[in-house]
């Protein structure tokens, strides 16, 4: 059957992709027959693989039983079910819960949470954010405001202007060591929060490891600490975007649980939680936060027609099941450091990876010209993706704005139940690539 044509719009007009016919664990065939392995669910979603059987078996009873309330209307068992849950696996104190269909949508309740709650503290003037780039937080007005992305360039001239700080660790030409690069960060952070005026800002929003724009970037150990004491001495909100860190993927529940000593005031989380079965997306809030809406007669004024939707939220309670009942946090974890081992081994043996990064069965390279220069080769990460594509594996590509310069970055994602043979066969595949494309 070949590349059929269609006329749906696309961000890449001229390459027909291959038509997927079926999927399951860490393996999509085309309608041609052709296998890949997925070693980046798409865009960091797939966590439980494709098709994961519990939870086709959910969606199949939810659907007969009851897909939709309306939140005005009802309440739904499944929500109820599913807030339970996340209170038995979050990080924050006394966790409140709010449920969306996307990544964006979640980032922009966050948006307005974070603004409403310092109107019902008597502080109606704090409704600006700072954000780091690189990031990427979403394609909504207010998520791609907040994002140093390549996707920004398109629409820069409407987009918000919030104060903007730097991601540790994102520039490996000009990296020092850890304990001064967190300083470094985090200074220019308060700098740009006392020039904006502390009495105008909402919320510093980040992503605790990047993604999409920055692959997999973690941040020096001492750095969440020192975030949390700036925001807690300037009365700023701190909110986590963990659209793709959740879940398990970084070797802990949420990222944040890397840093006990930095727990944010509000969560964001997406993709993983459904792996894929259905839209869903949702914003965690400590009880500190929840407090000031249970207070208002109008709670929080916000909301999407889907949020906390029945079929969503039983596929999301499933999942945490699910992860819970096989070990999937542990096995991120030990898989992450055998993907981390098999990737150093890579990098050691090719002077075109500056650098190997990130937190569990999240994981980033850097490539570059040379190990002196450090140089990004333009265009070297889509032509290692469509490489890895021809021999039948999937991973995902992050050209990130640094400054002036693009980084080619690839990322690595791979189910948290991907055996440990086909990671084997991921890392192969990969370093086959890379030969073939130095
Ligand atoms: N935040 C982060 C950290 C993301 O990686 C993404 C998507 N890549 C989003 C938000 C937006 O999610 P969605 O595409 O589901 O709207």
């Amino acid at each position: 059957m070949g590349r059929r044509a269609d006329f749906s719009l696309t961000a890449s007009p001229g390459s027909l992709l291959e038509v997927a016919a079926s999927a399951s664990g860490a393996r999509i065939v085309d309608e041609d027959g052709r296998s890949y392995l997925d070693a980046c669910g798409g865009a960091m979603v797939m966590s439980l693989g494709h098709c994961h059987p519990r939870l086709v078996e959910v969606v199949q009873r939810q659907v007969a039983e009851l897909s939709f309330t309306y939140r005005f209307s009802f309440r739904n068992g499944p929500m109820l079910e599913l807030a339970e849950e996340l209170r038995s696996v979050s990080p924050l104190a006394d966790t409140w819960c709010f449920f969306n269909s996307s990544g964006s949508e979640s980032v922009e309740s966050a948006i307005q949470l974070a603004r409403r709650y310092w109107q019902l503290r008597g502080h109606p003037a704090k409704t600006d954010l700072i954000s780091r780039w690189p990031s990427f937080h979403g394609s909504t007005h207010g998520a791609l405001s907040l994002s140093g992305s390549k996707w920004r360039a398109f629409y820069e001239p409407v987009l918000d202007k919030h104060p903007v700080a730097p991601v540790p660790n994102a520039d490996i030409r000009r990296r020092r060591p850890p304990d001064e690069e967190a300083v470094w960060a985090v200074r220019e952070l308060e700098d740009a929060l006392v020039r904006r005026g502390a009495g105008n800002v909402a919320a510093v929003v980040i992503e605790p490891v990047t993604g999409a724009s920055g692959a997999a970037i973690a941040p020096p150990p001492t750095y969440m600490a020192e975030l949390r004491r700036v925001c807690d001495r300037h009365d700023v909100l701190l909110v986590f975007d963990e659209t793709i860190t959740a879940f398990g993927r970084t070797g802990e529940w949420f990222a944040a649980c890397h840093w006990p000593d930095a727990t944010p005031d509000v969560i964001t989380f997406a993709k993983g939680v459904t792996s894929g079965i259905v839209p869903f997306s949702g914003v965690l809030v400590s009880g500190q936060v929840a407090e000031a809406f249970e207070q208002s007669p109008e709670g929080f004024p916000y909301g999407h027609t889907f949020s906390g939707y029945p079929l969503g939220c039983a596929v999301a309670a499933e999942a945490i099941r699910v992860i819970r009942d096989e070990d999937l946090v542990a096995e991120a974890r030990r898989k992450g450091a055998l993907l981390r081992d098999r990737l150093d081994a890579l990098a050691a043996d090719s002077p075109r990876i500056g650098d190997v990064r990130g937190l569990g069965l999240l994981q980033g390279l850097e490539l570059v010209e040379d190990l002196e220069t450090l140089a990004p080769p333009p265009g070297a990460a889509s032509r290692l993706v469509a490489a890895c594509r021809e021999r039948g594996l999937m991973i995902y590509a992050c050209p990130t704005p640094i400054g002036v310069t693009t980084i080619e970055a690839v990322m690595l994602a791979p189910p948290l139940t991907i055996s440990d043979g086909e990671l084997d066969e991921v890392v192969a595949i990969l370093g086959d690539a890379l030969a073939a494309t130095g």
